[in-house]
C-alpha cells in the first residue's frame, strides 16, 4: 500500500467537537479552589459548607439568568444522559395516566431513545426526512389522548440538524389548550439541547419547552456535568433516591467545582455563541466546499450548506460519506496524520451497527459504515482544515476501493 507522502501535522487537529471539548482555561480556573481550599459539603452547617453552598447558588443563579429561567427550575446532574433519563423517566413516572404514550424523533441520540423504552411507555419514533427533520404534520398525527411527553433534541450530533423547536411548542401549547379546556393532563416538550448550547438561542420560554438537557462536556465546561431545566409547574418523579439534594431530584452530594465550571462554561458559549456561528460557519463551508469539489464522489450528510436548507444545519458540523472508504479506516489513517475525527457519534462507535440516524435519513447501511463525522470547534483555524483537506484527497487516491 503506497502511503502519501504528507508529514503528520505537529499539533493536533481536533475535529471532534461535537464528541467533547477541552476544558477553557478560564473555566477550569473558577473550578480549582472547590477541589482544594474550598471543599465543603454544600449541605454542611459550618462556614466551609455554607461557601460551596453559596458557589452552588451563584452557579445556578448564572445558569438560570442565561436560560431566562428561575434558579429552582435548574437540576443539576452528572450529565446530559442522566438530564434526558430524569426528564423521560420522571415524567412519565409522575403521570397520573394509566398507559402514558411518549413521542420521539427516530434521530434522538441513545440517551433519549434507551431512556424512552426503559419507561415501558407506548413510543411513537417519528420519521425524518432526508436531512433529518421531522415532520410537524406527521407530530400533530401521533398525538393520543394518553401522550404525556414529546422529546426532539434541539440540534443533531451526527448530521448537524437543527430541528424546528418553535414550531413543534406552537403546536404543543396549541393542542395542550384545547386539553386543558377538556380537563386531559398537558403534554410536556423536552428537548435535548446537548449539541446547540454553544451555537443556538437558549432562552426556555422563547423555545417554549417545559424541559431541557445540556451538558459542559461540549461547551469547552467539565465532563459529567449537565443541567435539566423544568419548568416549574411541572410534576417529575426523581430516578436516583437519596440524601435529597436538588429538591428531592437529584440526590447525592453535588458536584461543587463541577457545576461553578459548568455555570461559567454555559456563560461564555452563549455570550459567544453568535461570533462563534458566524466564525465556524465561514470555516465549515470552506472545508464542505473543499472537500466535494476534490473528492467529487463524496456527499454531505443533513441540510446543505447553501440555499433554504442550510438554515437547519449546524454551524460546525461536517459529515461526509467517502463512497470508497472504511470510515474506521480513514479515521486511523487521519490519526496518522494528527487529525481527531470521528464516524459517526462517539457513543456508538463500540458497536457495530450502523448509525441509526443515518438509516433514518436513508443512507444505506454500506454507506454508513463509509461515514465520518467532522466538528469543528472554536480553536479551529483555516489551516488546520486546508491540511485535512490535503490529507484527505491523499487518503482517497491511496487507500484500495472497499
Ligand atoms: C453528548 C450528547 C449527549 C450525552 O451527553 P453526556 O453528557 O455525555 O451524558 C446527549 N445528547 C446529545 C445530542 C449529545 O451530543
Amino acid at each position: 500500500m503506497k502511503i502519501p507522502k504528507i508529514l503528520p501535522a505537529k499539533k493536533l487537529i481536533y475535529l471532534d467537537n461535537a464528541a467533547t471539548t477541552p476544558i477553557d482555561p478560564s473555566v477550569l480556573k473558577t473550578m480549582q479552589p472547590f477541589w482544594s481550599k474550598s471543599f465543603g459539603n454544600p449541605s454542611s452547617l459550618y462556614k466551609l459548607g455554607v461557601e460551596a453552598n453559596n458557589a452552588l447558588t451563584t452557579a445556578r443563579k448564572k445558569i438560570a439568568s442565561t436560560l431566562s429561567a428561575r434558579p429552582e427550575e435548574i437540576i443539576f446532574t452528572a450529565g446530559a444522559t442522566e438530564s434526558i433519563n430524569l426528564a423521560i423517566q420522571g415524567v412519565v413516572k409522575a403521570t397520573t395516566i394509566k398507559n402514558p404514550h411518549v413521542i420521539i424523533s427516530a434521530i434522538e441520540h441513545e440517551a433519549v431513545i434507551e431512556a424512552a423504552k426503559a419507561t415501558e411507555a407506548k413510543l411513537t419514533i417519528l420519521p425524518v426526512n432526508s436531512i433529518g427533520l421531522i415532520d410537524i404534520d406527521k407530530l400533530k398525527k401521533a398525538i393520543t389522548k394518553d401522550t404525556v411527553l414529546v422529546s426532539i433534541m434541539y440540534a443533531n450530533n451526527e448530521i448537524g440538524t437543527i430541528e424546528p423547536i418553535h414550531e413543534i411548542s406552537k403546536l404543543l401549547r396549541k393542542i395542550n389548550l384545547e386539553r386543558t379546556a377538556k380537563k386531559l393532563t398537558k403534554i410536556y416538550f423536552h428537548t435535548d439541547a446537548s449539541q446547540a448550547a454553544g451555537f443556538l438561542d437558549l432562552n426556555v420560554h422563547k423555545l417554549g419547552v417545559d424541559l431541557l438537557s445540556l451538558n459542559g462536556s461540549k461547551i469547552y465546561g467539565p465532563k459529567q456535568t449537565g443541567i435539566l431545566y423544568k419548568s416549574s409547574d411541572i410534576k417529575l418523579k426523581p430516578i436516583i433516591y437519596g440524601g435529597g439534594q436538588e429538591n428531592n431530584l437529584r440526590s447525592g452530594t453535588e458536584n461543587v467545582a463541577g457545576f461553578v465550571g459548568l455555570a461559567h462554561a454555559l456563560e461564555a458559549a452563549q455570550k459567544n455563541k453568535e461570533s462563534e456561528t458566524k466564525k465556524q460557519t465561514t470555516l465549515r463551508n470552506f472545508f464542505v466546499t473543499q472537500i466535494l469539489k476534490n473528492i467529487p464522489a463524496a456527499k454531505l450528510n443533513g441540510p446543505s450548506i447553501v440555499g433554504e436548507e442550510s438554515k437547519y444545519r449546524m454551524p460546525n458540523n461536517v459529515s461526509v460519506t467517502f463512497p470508497t472508504l472504511e470510515g474506521e479506516v480513514l479515521v486511523i489513517y487521519l490519526d496518522s496524520y494528527n487529525i481527531a475525527a470521528s464516524t459517526g457519534s462517539a457513543c456508538t462507535t463500540s458497536s457495530d451497527e450502523p448509525s441509526h440516524v443515518l438509516k433514518a435519513i436513508g443512507v444505506t447501511n454500506k454507506l454508513s459504515r463509509n461515514t465520518v463525522r467532522f466538528s469543528l470547534g472554536k480553536h479551529t483555524t483555516k489551516e488546520e482544515l486546508s491540511y485535512t483537506i490535503k490529507v484527505l484527497v491523499n487518503l482517497v487516491k491511496s487507500l484500495p476501493s472497499k
